[in-house]
């Protein structure tokens, strides 16, 4: 058995990812780049209303899906020690 890169779900050997979606999904996440000072500044200098504002217009700016771009600013946040 092997795993799902994207959902963790266990599948065969013979596939990469479990569907299709998850295949976009993933491949849509590593694409995301969020810069440190974009991170600082919307965790040090914005408050959480503000900050949801800012992930929206990052994300509409370039093209990304906002559930993806959330989950990969939260990774970031707590790798980095920002705390929201
Ligand atoms: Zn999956």
């Amino acid at each position: 058995m092997s795993h799902c890169p994207f959902c963790k779900k266990k599948i065969a050997m013979s596939k990469a990812f479990c569907s299709r979606s998850c295949k976009e999904n993933y491949f849509q996440l590593i694409a995301i780049q969020v810069p440190k000072p974009f991170l600082k500044r919307i965790f040090v200098f914005c408050d959480f209303e503000q900050r949801e504002v800012e992930i929206e217009n990052f994300a509409d700016r370039h093209g990304w899906r906002l559930d993806l771009l959330k989950n990969k600013i939260d990774e970031l946040a707590v790798e980095h020690g920002f705390t929201s």
